[in-house]
């Protein structure tokens, strides 16, 4: 989840660069509107040109991506556009950017021309990527064009348990372990039962951690107070600041879930923190965590998540701190059945359950993420049937869209998350 500042890259030639920077406008063609979808307003965008490789500039989405903002644009060839402003007063020349760039993001479709493209499936990017991406390119001087949007800190997430599909046994054990004493806060007291603490959920991305986290606010009614990297990152002299407002919203809440996205950036060695903002940050934050491991009058649950154990200093995993592990791993078929429901129930389709039941067979190694994705395409698909009167999505859709998205975790990714989990003794999938 990505609450704060994602980034995007969009992909521009020779031929098309000039009118996204002289109308300060990102676009694409009509069928991929969805790939732009994503982009909100405040997100930040880079335009690379591939065939000189050269990083042309930064710039701010000003809205919603929308179709035909500007309609003689690129003579009508991309009606689907995102307003962009920049970020600076002239477009940038940084060369041998995809070299750079490919340090951090796998660059897809890189090498076609011709029209500006979005990274299909990876275009929003999380905050460290955005850090990384700007302090690469050295472009801290506007830094202070990005100052965040003023956003309330917490939200009441609206998502309940039995919502996340599959993983029964981790949401058993969430429910005695966690919900449970907050049910019956006195009980608990009167045992001498801790309420709240730290949890670590760990687990390939897209497995569906964020959403685990949400419904433990939404059990015990509690504020959901996000403190991922992205409050850190890119706002010189900001993030004191707004570390220091969130722990004063944190301290006028009753309840509060404090969550820690991408954990391994603040929970891992020192040493091994590069970026000089995290360097300065992470004591402090982490001297705020255990001021609330130490409090017992108030109930917070601090729950960190990371698709990276192995890079966690494992002393934070010590008692007292986030000592309740959970492995969040991959949907197995039962519960990419139920996430395919989930994903078609608000959407028209002609999916039989028979259907649904192969679809998931085929979608064994995929993450809830990837089929989140692979349905949301499919929709697309029978989009550009609409004016055929035949626009449900079919199982014929679904399996083309199978066919060209393969699963976002690699089998590296799996084997290192589950050796982590091996060497702890937790159970894996
Ligand atoms: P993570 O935090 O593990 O990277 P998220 O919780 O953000 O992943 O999941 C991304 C999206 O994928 C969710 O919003 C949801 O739509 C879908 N998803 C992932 N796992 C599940 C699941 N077990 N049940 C239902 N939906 C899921």
């Amino acid at each position: 989840m990505q609450l704060e500042v994602p980034c995007f890259l969009m992909i521009c030639s020779q031929l098309t660069e000039k009118e996204c920077i002289e109308k300060n406008l990102f676009g694409d063609y009509e069928n991929r509107f969805f790939a732009l979808k994503s982009i909100n307003k405040g997100d930040v965008g880079f335009l690379l040109n591939v065939s000189q490789n050269k990083l042309l500039g930064i710039f701010i989405a000003e809205g919603p991506a929308k179709l035909n903002i500007e309609p003689k644009a690129w003579n009508g060839k991309f009606a689907a556009q995102v307003k962009v402003k920049l970020v600076g007063n002239k477009p940038q020349e940084i060369f041998k950017a995809s070299e750079k760039l490919e340090k951090f993001i796998k660059l897809k479709e890189k090498k076609k021309e011709g029209y500006p493209t979005k990274i299909p499936y990876q275009n929003t990017y999380g905050p460290e990527i955005t850090e990384k991406l700007l302090s690469l390119f050295e472009v801290t001087k506007f830094s202070k064009v990005f100052q965040p949007y003023p956003k309330e800190i917490g939200i009441f997430p609206e998502i309940n348990l039995e919502d996340v599909a599959g993983l029964d046994e981790v949401k058993n054990f969430i429910y005695q372990r966690i919900i449970a004493p907050f049910e019956d806060e006195e009980k608990a007291y009167s045992l001498g039962l801790r309420i709240g603490g730290g949890m670590l959920l760990f687990g390939l991305p897209g497995t569906g951690k964020t959403l685990i986290a949400m419904t433990i606010a939404k059990s015990i009614q509690a504020k959901f107070i996000d403190i991922s990297p992205s409050i850190i990152i890119g706002y010189p002299g900001e993030a004191e600041k707004r570390l220091e407002n969130i722990f004063r919203t944190i301290e006028k809440e009753p309840r509060a879930v404090v969550f820690l996205d991408e954990a391994e950036w603040i929970l891992c060695k020192r040493e091994v923190q590069t970026s000089s903002v995290m360097q300065r940050i992470t004591p402090v934050l982490l001297a705020q965590l255990s001021q609330l491991f130490k409090q017992r009058t108030k109930s917070i649950i601090v729950i960190a998540t990371t698709n990276k154990p192995e890079m966690i200093d494992t002393a934070f995993l010590r008692p007292g701190r986030f000592d309740k592990i959970f492995y969040i791993g991959l949907p197995d078929k039962k519960a990419r059945e139920k996430i395919i429901k989930i994903q078609t129930q608000k959407r028209f389709h002609k999916l039989t359950n028979n259907e649904i039941e192969d679809l998931s067979q085929k979608l064994e190694g995929y993450s809830g993420a990837d089929i989140e994705n692979i349905i949301e395409e499919s929709a697309f698909l029978a989009f550009t049937r609409r004016k055929e009167d035949n626009s449900a999505i079919s199982k014929k859709d679904v399996d083309k869209i199978i066919e060209q998205i393969k699963p976002s975790v690699t089998f590296d990714e799996r084997q290192k998350v589950e050796k982590w989990a091996k060497e702890r003794g937790i159970k894996s999938i």
